[in-house]
Parts: C-alpha cells; sequence; structure tokens
C-alpha cells in the first residue's frame, strides 16, 4: 500500500522563495575590503539573485554548467549560492587557499564555465586564469579592494552583469540533480570531488534548524565565521536563508579583532567556525557584552576541551562542538548534552563537550574494526574507524577512481577517522588514521596529547605528531606554541602531561615552535610538521 501524500521535489527554490515572501525585511550585513560593512535586506538579495540567474541565461552557461566562486562569505556569494543551483546550474565553491595547482586541477577536473572573483582575490587566482581548460567567462566582484586586473584575460562586472535583467523563474523538478560541488581540501593527492543534490542539501538544511543540532531560527543572528567554501559554510547559509535569520558575513574581514567587533556590535547569537578561530578571537572579547551569542558551533577538528573551558568561564557559553566531514554536507554528529548528563559534574560535562557528540537524526554512525570490518561494540573503548551512512553522506566521488576504496561493500563511508562510541551513543573521534602515532603496535592518540598540554595555561597551540623510532617505528613528538610573554621548558611540559596520560604515551621529545602551520581551511597542518621534523633526533629516553 502507497501512502497517500505528495510528492514534491526537496529542492532548494521552496528555502529561496520562503526568505523571499515571509523575510525580505531581514538583513544580511557584509564586511567589505574598505573595512566598511555594507548591509542588505533579504528582499533586494533575492530580487538579485533572480537577476543573476537569468544573466547566467544570458551568458550561455550550459543548463547544468559549473559555476564556480572564488570569494569570502559575502551577501553576493550568497547570491551566487541560490542563482546557480535555482536555475540547474551547479555552484562550485573554489578555496581560496588551497595550493595554486590544486586550484587549477579542481577548476579543469570540475569543467568550470565561469567564475565569479572577489576583487580582492584577482592576485592570488589572476596567475591560474591561464592553466583554466574550460572556463569561457570571469565576472569580477568589486569589494572595494583596489587589486589591479591582470593582463591577458577579459573581465565582466558583477554589478553590470545583474543590473536592468529581469528575474527568472525558479523550478527544480528533479530533487536528485546536483546544486553545488565541493573538493575536499585533503592532504594527500589531489582533492576529491563531493556533489551535493537538491535533496541533500534541503534535509541537511532542516536537521541544521533542529533544536538539539544547531537549532537555527529566525531570531537569530548568523555569522559564518567559517568559510561558504568549507562544506557549504557547513550548511549555515542555507539554514539561515530558511530560518530567515540575519546574516553577518565577514567578507574579508578575517581577524580576530574584525570578528570580535562583529560579534558584539551587530549583537550574533550564532558564530560558527574552526577551533583555531576561536583560540583567536578569545582574548579580543574580554570585558565585552557577547550577552547576545547563544552558541558557538565548531568543528573541522577536535575542540580542545580547555577551549571550551575558556569560553565557558569568561562567556558563561560553553562551545558547541560538531563534527562533520565535506563528504557528509557536512554535519553528521553533535555533542549537545542530554538531560540525563545534567547531574554530572562540571568536569565531566566539560569531558562530554570535548567528544564529538551524538549522529544527527539522519545520519547512522558505526565504528569498524579496521581489519575485519565488524561493527565494534558502543563500549566507549573498542577504538575502529568511524563510517557514515544517510541521505546527506556521499556514496561517490565525482569522476574518481579512488571511489571505491573509500566505502563499504555495503555502502557506508570509510571516514578515515579513528573513534569509539560510548553506550550513550557519543562519537569521540581518538584520531585521523594518518595522524594516530603507531608506536610498539599500540596507538598513541595526537588528539588526546595536544588536548592535554593545550590545558597548560603557558601553552598557546600544540600539536603532536610521529617521527620515525628504530625500535618502537613511532614515538610522539611535541611541538608547542607557548603563550607570548611565557616560559616553558620541556621538562615542565612532561612533568605536566606526567598523570595526565599513560606513561607510555609520554612525549619522548618537546619541541617550541613559533606558530603551528594550517592548512586550507585553518586546522593543524600535521603533514606540514611531519615534513620539518622528518629528520628530528629523538634523545634516549
Ligand atoms: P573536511 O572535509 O575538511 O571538513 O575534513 C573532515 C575531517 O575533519 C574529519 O574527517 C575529521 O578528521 C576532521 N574533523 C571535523 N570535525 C571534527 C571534530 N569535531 N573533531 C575532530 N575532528 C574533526
Amino acid at each position: 500500500m502507497l501512502g497517500t501524500m505528495q510528492d514534491r521535489p526537496l529542492a532548494l527554490p521552496h528555502i529561496f522563495e520562503r526568505a523571499e515572501k515571509f523575510f525580505p525585511h531581514k538583513e544580511i550585513v557584509t564586511g567589505t575590503a574598505t573595512g566598511e560593512r555594507r548591509r542588505r535586506s533579504y528582499g533586494d538579495w533575492a530580487a538579485r539573485t533572480r537577476q543573476l540567474a537569468t544573466a547566467l541565461d544570458d551568458l550561455g552557461i550550459s543548463p547544468d554548467g559549473r559555476v564556480a566562486t572564488f570569494c569570502w562569505n559575502t551577501d553576493n556569494h550568497l547570491e551566487l549560492y541560490f542563482a546557480a543551483p535555482c536555475s540547474g546550474r551547479v555552484l562550485h565553491t573554489l578555496n581560496i587557499r588551497l595550493f595554486p595547482e590544486q586550484v587549477t586541477y579542481i577548476v579543469n577536473h570540475a569543467e568550470d564555465e565561469v567564475i565569479f572573483i572577489d576583487r580582492s582575490l584577482l592576485g592570488l587566482i589572476g596567475p591560474l586564469l591561464g592553466t583554466f581548460e574550460t572556463v569561457r567567462h570571469l565576472v569580477v566582484i568589486d569589494d572595494g579592494a583596489p587589486t589591479e586586473f591582470p593582463d591577458g584575460h577579459d573581465f565582466l562586472e558583477y554589478e553590470d552583469l545583474i543590473s536592468g535583467r529581469e528575474p527568472a523563474e525558479f523550478a527544480i523538478e528533479d530533487e536528485n540533480r546536483a546544486a553545488s560541488m565541493c573538493y575536499t581540501s585533503g592532504t594527500t593527492g589531489n582533492p576529491k570531488g563531493v556533489v551535493y543534490t537538491h535533496r541533500s542539501t534541503y534535509l541537511h538544511t532542516m536537521a541544521a534548524m533542529l533544536a538539539d543540532t544547531i537549532g537555527t531560527c529566525e531570531r537569530d543572528v548568523i555569522l559564518p565565521v567559517v568559510p561558504m567554501f568549507h562544506a557549504n559554510a557547513w550548511g549555515l547559509a542555507h539554514a539561515a536563508v530558511a530560518s530567515g535569520a540575519d546574516l553577518v558575513m565577514p567578507g574579508p574581514q578575517m581577524t580576530p579583532p574584525a570578528i570580535a567587533d562583529m560579534i558584539v556590535e551587530e549583537k550574533v547569537t550564532l558564530a560558527a567556525g574552526v577551533p583555531t578561530i576561536w583560540m583567536g578571537v578569545l582574548p579580543e572579547l574580554k570585558g565585552r557584552d557577547t550577552s547576545a551569542l547563544r552558541t558557538i558551533p565548531c568543528g573541522g577538528s577536535a575542540v580542545p576541551k580547555s577551549l571550551s573551558e575558556a569560553y565557558r568561564e569568561q562567556l558563561g557559553l560553553p562551545i558547541l562542538q560538531a563534527w562533520g566531514m565535506t563528504e557528509t554536507s557536512p554535519v553528521a554528529s553533535v555533542a549537545g548534552l542530554t538531560s540525563a548528563m545534567d547531574d554530572l559534574d562540571e568536569d565531566a560535562k566539560a569531558d562530554l563537550r570535548a567528544a564529538q557528540g551524538m549522529a544527527v537524526m539522519g545520519v547512522e554512525l558505526r565504528v569498524a574494526d579496521q581489519v575485519t570490518g565488524e561493527s565494534l561494540p558502543w563500549d566507549g573503548e573498542s577504538q575502529g574507524e568511524l563510517q557514515a551512512a544517510g541521505p546527506w553522506v556521499t556514496a561517490d566521488y565525482y569522476n574518481d577512481d579512488r571511489a571505491p576504496q573509500s566505502f563499504t561493500d555495503d555502502g557506508w563511508l570509510r571516514t578515515g577517522d579513528v573513534a569509539v562510541i560510548t553506550p550513550e551513543g557519543f562519537v569521540r573521534i581518538v584520531d585521523r588514521t594518518k595522524d594516530v602515532v603507531k608506536s610498539g603496535g599500540e596507538w598513541i592518540s595526537s588528539v588526546e596529547l595536544e588536548n592535554e598540554i593545550m590545558s597548560h595555561p603557558a601553552v598557546a597551540e600544540a600539536a603532536v605528531i610521529g617521527v620515525p623510532h628504530p625500535k618502537w617505528s613511532e614515538r610522539p613528538l611535541a611541538c608547542v606554541v607557548v603563550v607570548e610573554g611565557e616560559q616553558l621548558t620541556r621538562e615542565e611540559v612532561l612533568d605536566y602531561l606526567d598523570g595526565r596520560v599513560a606513561k607510555w604515551w609520554l612525549p619522548d621529545d618537546v619541541v617550541f615552535i613559533d606558530e603551528v602551520p594550517k592548512t586550507s581551511v585553518g586546522k593543524f597542518s600535521k603533514k606540514d610538521l611531519r615534513e620539518r621534523f622528518a629528520d628530528h633526533e629523538l634523545p634516549e629516553t
């Protein structure tokens, strides 16, 4: 027996038209390259988005042509976010911090037809323009930066392109049609492409709006510090529009003081970014009015317990940790505490917040033995590969021979993360498979060691890597950045760790560095550290 319900596509025009109809008065504030903030209503944004879609038709972009963006988080980027998919095209957000050869690879691999570029970023992409094989149009969005236009190419101006155009009508009949694509920022090999459908984006947006997930709502003022090229700003760009929330887009104003100013002056209620962002912003918020803030979703890499606790102490608001991947749209688990945890003491609660949390409704997570592939018990101890399934988890990579090894025989995504799941269903990431320190056949979690080291008040940042060892195969090396004005010795770090971690986990050495190198999306780049310390001689222990 079939149900009697209407079969309507789960597609982005519905989300767009909701904001257009119900929330035209709500606001998108954008930081510009001049240091000022521009304010635009959703009504104006919606009208321009429809004109932009007509401009894509007039440029002759194919019905499912890839529309690339090389942009900051801005109101214009949000126009592209909807104009491309709602007119059937595929939005392709380019990561502005990728290595140049990777940008060339992904533009050619995705067969982008047009690239929209923020003027302040022209200098970055300019030298690559000649390497793009399929791009027919370059459109510059003037963000107030005085950057020169590179010679030898024709550029269209964004405002000229949309002005005076007729508004397009939007209709997507097939919810499984591609809406957008994003390449992973992986550190090995070429990036891999993930293609989101209208349906997956719609469902992920609804999941982001759930109270026990991120819970975006109409009253929110949302600041996505996470870039719109990093897994769709974790779904916040769509969820803000769907909710009718005000948006604060930082644009190129990405320094900790600028972000802190936006939080305070725009009365931001929800601000999301990777841990390294929140490490920088905390001191800038000292003594200021942050009373509007209600949640700080954070993921991309493990949120140190000490960072979350520092926010709780200073702002009265711990960080809300979420876990996900480009491949999972990305939100897959969130570490909100449940009612059963109410009676725990603060330290136990902080420990739970330092985990990656419970799978959000719609996503299934399991840990599997890395050799046999068997599912492991949820006992908080059995470590295995974290695997994911769900309607917004990718089933493949776009045109990529490497895809089969990333999926199990029953179609689950192999995440490459090592994790345990506790009896209450909380996922705790132990490490990335390639970052775990393999010592004498046993594993040492670099994440846990880093967490402990970063809880030392004189430590600003710490990353732990495995370095080759003749007897144990690998041993941990701690790379530590000391807080400005403080002093710390190797022995003090080791003494501090003694008793906090198992004896055999203690790093064999500690080196002091000026800064932990970061990846294109602001995570600790252990690959760079491994290269730098490949020949590091460990002292005899
Ligand atoms: P990306 O596709 O760049 O977002 O990277 C996804 C990877 O980031 C995951 O497979 C994890 O290794 C890592 N990651 C994301 N969120 C977290 C988190 N909350 N804790 C630990 N690792 C995380």
